[in-house]
Order: C-alpha cells, then sequence, then structure tokens
C-alpha cells in the first residue's frame, strides 16, 4: 500500500507518525461533536504528546479566526455590501456568523497543524507497522 501525502494527511487528519489512525473521532458537524482521540488507533502515538499540549493551538486557531474574519469582510464588500458606518452591524452579524460557522473547522484544523508542522520530534516514518497491542 503506497503511503498517502503529508497534504492528503492533513486534509482528512490523519496521524502524523503513520499517516492511517485518524486523530478525530465523530464527524467535524454534528451535534454530538468532535472528539480528539487520545491514541493513533494505528501506531499507538499519543496525540497530546505532553499535558496541555492542545493549548498551542489556541493561538493557531487564533490566526485561523482573524484571517478568516478579514476574508469575510472583503467577501462582504466585494459582493456589495457598501463600507459605511450605517453598515457596521451588518458587518459584525456576518463575522460573527462566519465565525461560528468556521468554529469546528478551527477546532480540528488547528490541532492538526500543530501536530504535523508545529511539534519537533514529530515526523512521518515509512513503513511503520500496527502496533502489536492493538488488535486490527
Ligand atoms: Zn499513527
Amino acid at each position: 500500500m503506497t503511503p498517502i501525502s503529508k497534504l492528503r494527511a492533513i486534509a482528512e487528519c490523519k496521524c502524523p507518525r503513520c499517516r492511517k489512525g485518524p486523530i478525530f473521532s465523530g464527524r467535524i458537524y454534528s451535534f454530538k461533536g468532535q472528539v480528539t482521540n487520545e491514541y493513533c488507533s494505528y501506531c499507538n502515538l499519543r496525540f497530546e504528546r505532553e499535558p496541555g499540549f492542545f493549548y498551542v493551538s489556541m493561538f493557531i486557531s487564533y490566526a485561523m479566526n482573524v484571517a478568516e474574519m478579514i476574508s469575510i469582510s472583503v467577501a462582504a464588500y466585494v459582493l456589495g455590501v457598501a463600507l459605511t458606518y450605517e453598515n457596521l452591524w451588518a458587518y459584525i452579524a456576518i463575522i460573527v456568523v462566519g465565525v461560528f460557522l468556521f468554529a469546528p473547522l478551527n477546532y480540528r484544523y488547528s490541532r492538526v497543524f500543530l501536530l504535523h508542522w508545529l511539534t519537533p520530534g514529530l515526523g512521518y516514518v515509512p513503513g511503520i507497522t500496527q502496533d502489536p497491542k492493538i488488535k486490527p
């Protein structure tokens, strides 16, 4: 079986070490919510590297939020919402709705970006086999 690319592993939220096990369980937009798995179901990598590890993803999520708010504002302007004082609440409403729609996506991908790009010493190990402690 050929390994998947790093970009595809990020898009599909797969483990950064084996690129086979899912990082999350649950769908991204569901009422039950999404849960970060504690361990990779294939190679048994612990996703939360140390206590409080995922606090760093808050900063990534913040940066993603700012980029999304700017993008939403520019999109609203391009789509015809005039940039006037009278439209201030319209812009705020559009931005707040956009932020709520993107929140689950930010939660998920901030953690994936942290694991794949910003964690030193954690990389892809080609040919890693399934952890024998895990029953297939
Ligand atoms: Zn894995």
